[in-house]
């Protein structure tokens, strides 16, 4: 059988198995019918229900405008398939393709994508975590408990971590007239996503709208009373708040666990791909049935210097998706590469944010557009003379300008391509906090010496 007649054969007939059965998962699922794959699909996910968006569960779920369960993912097509729900996954075996689920079925697949997401990253002491009024925001369970605890009138509520999650829960408390205290560890909100420029007019807009800030210290301990309800916390500076909700926004953990055993190259970092979304294996090889797409995954950008990079973007989610499942039914010749520029929004405190391309790949920054004290304006990022993001606060619709900068690799600074340009703005170091504080260590060690034998191993105990 000639390598088209049998990519036909497995279009008609073969077995793909998807697990992760959220955005990315559902988008890929609805991309291969649209491609023509009428063989058997699987559907895995350890939720419970349909696949649903979470984007407004740190929003619209949170002023109580809709309820959680009203934000199921609207289906762009019907994709007639086998959905095992309720079940994690909790091995691959390689060798004779199969997924193992956690009930003891085994799943068995010709071509498997991979979209298992990140979990959010929960309090690192467990007994405080448990204790009632202590919340994480990852799933919808987890936003309908907390917005019932805000319709409760809370006396205060402490968010710990002020990245985008963290920041628009804070705005939802003020937008709701609750007190709300915001610790972070770094010197400003937003500023691990943004730099130190865009951390400071965060702050401002944080301390303008009546949040109670409190930048470089740490929440040590979350204290219970005697019926096991949060009230109280400790901070690393000594000083204690009295709170009786606290949302711990620390960011996500990738769920990678399950592949521990399967010699793909996945870890705390996710699971490196190659812009077709082929996973790697531990050595870095491609594999040729195995693919991923969404917040778990791990690829290339050659905008960026071929940097593996991993986002948590809706639209990156979808976009990579579409691209892998097009490149699970295509021949090699006819492959797509996931080379879409991200983009990323926030809501919050009455301020639209959007950015285009990576702004932490960047070592300065500029405002090109409007003002920042009336936080409408545009800041455009640059790495070693050219321009590589752009972030606007209420002033998006001017993106896709900055993304044909970036596409095209323009000199930075750009020029402002309105007149509203100010006229004193020079170029700053855009100042991320210390990746020494960020860093993972080193997760795999190289054995054998020689090249038939070399070989990448994980080395587990540096997690
Ligand atoms: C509160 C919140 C607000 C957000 N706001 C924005 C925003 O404003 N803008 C933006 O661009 N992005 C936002 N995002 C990010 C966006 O929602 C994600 O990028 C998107 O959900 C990624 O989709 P995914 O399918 O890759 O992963 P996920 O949505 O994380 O789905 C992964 C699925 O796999 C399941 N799973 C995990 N392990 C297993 C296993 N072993 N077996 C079976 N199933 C498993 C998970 O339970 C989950 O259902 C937000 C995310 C959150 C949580």
């Amino acid at each position: 059988m000639s390598s088209a007649d049998t990519l036909q054969a497995f279009k008609r007939d073969g077995r793909i198995a998807i697990v992760g059965a959220s955005l990315a998962g559902l988008r890929a699922a609805e991309a291969l019918r649209a491609e023509g794959f009428t063989g058997s699909l699987t559907m895995i996910g350890d939720e419970v229900g349909e696949p649903y968006d979470r984007p407004p569960l740190s929003k619209q779920v949170l002023t109580g405008w809709v309820p959680a369960g009203g934000t199921t993912l609207p289906r762009r097509r019907d994709i007639d398939a086998e959905w095992l729900l309720g079940v994690p996954a909790d091995g691959l075996d390689l060798a004779t393709n199969h997924v193992h689920l956690a009930d003891g079925r085994e799943v068995p697949f010709d071509r498997v994508l991979i979209s298992t997401g990140v979990r959010a990253r929960p309090w690192f002491v467990e007994s405080e975590a448990d204790l009632d009024g202590v919340f994480v925001v990852r799933t919808r369970e987890h936003a309908d408990g907390l917005q019932r605890a805000l319709a409760a009138g809370p006396s205060r509520v402490l968010v710990i971590g002020a990245g985008f999650t963290g920041s628009e829960i804070a705005s939802i408390c003020r937008e709701r007239d609750i007190p709300v205290t915001v610790a972070e560890l770094a010197p400003a909100p937003l500023v691990g996503a943004l730099g130190a420029m865009i951390g400071e007019v965060a702050s401002d807009m944080q301390r303008a709208h009546g949040v109670d800030l409190r930048c470089g210290v740490k929440v040590t301990h979350l204290e219970g009373d005697a019926q096991g309800h949060f009230r109280r916390a400790h901070f690393s500076d000594g000083s204690t708040i009295d709170a009786d909700v606290a949302v711990v926004a620390l960011g996500g953990i990738r769920n990678t666990d399950w592949l521990r055993d399967s010699g793909l190259a996945a870890g705390v970092w996710g699971i490196a791909c190659d812009t077709g979304c082929r996973a790697l294996t531990l050595d870095g090889l491609i594999t040729d049935d195995i693919f991923v797409a969404g917040d778990v995954a791990r690829c290339p950008n050659p905008i960026y210097e071929y940097r593996l990079i991993s986002l948590e973007h809706w639209a990156n989610a979808v976009e990579q998706a579409e691209v892998a499942a097009h490149n699970m039914v295509s021949a090699q010749a006819d492959r797509w590469p996931h080379l879409t520029i991200p983009t990323f929004w926030s809501i919050q405190f009455g301020v639209n944010i959007k950015s285009v391309g990576v702004p932490t790949f960047a070592d300065e920054v500029v405002v090109t557009q409007g003002s920042v004290p009336d936080h409408r304006f545009v800041a455009a990022y640059g790495y070693q003379g050219r321009v590589t993001a752009a972030v606007s606060f209420n002033n998006a619709k001017w993106l896709d300008h900055y993304r044909q900068l970036i596409e095209t690799a323009a000199p930075f600074p750009p020029p402002c391509p309105t007149p509203d340009g100010p006229a004193d703005a020079k170029p700053v170091p855009v100042d991320f906090p210390s990746p020494q504080l960020l860093a993972q260590g080193a997760t795999v060690v190289v054995t054998g010496h020689d090249p038939s034998e070399r070989r990448v191993t994980a080395a587990w105990q540096h997690r």
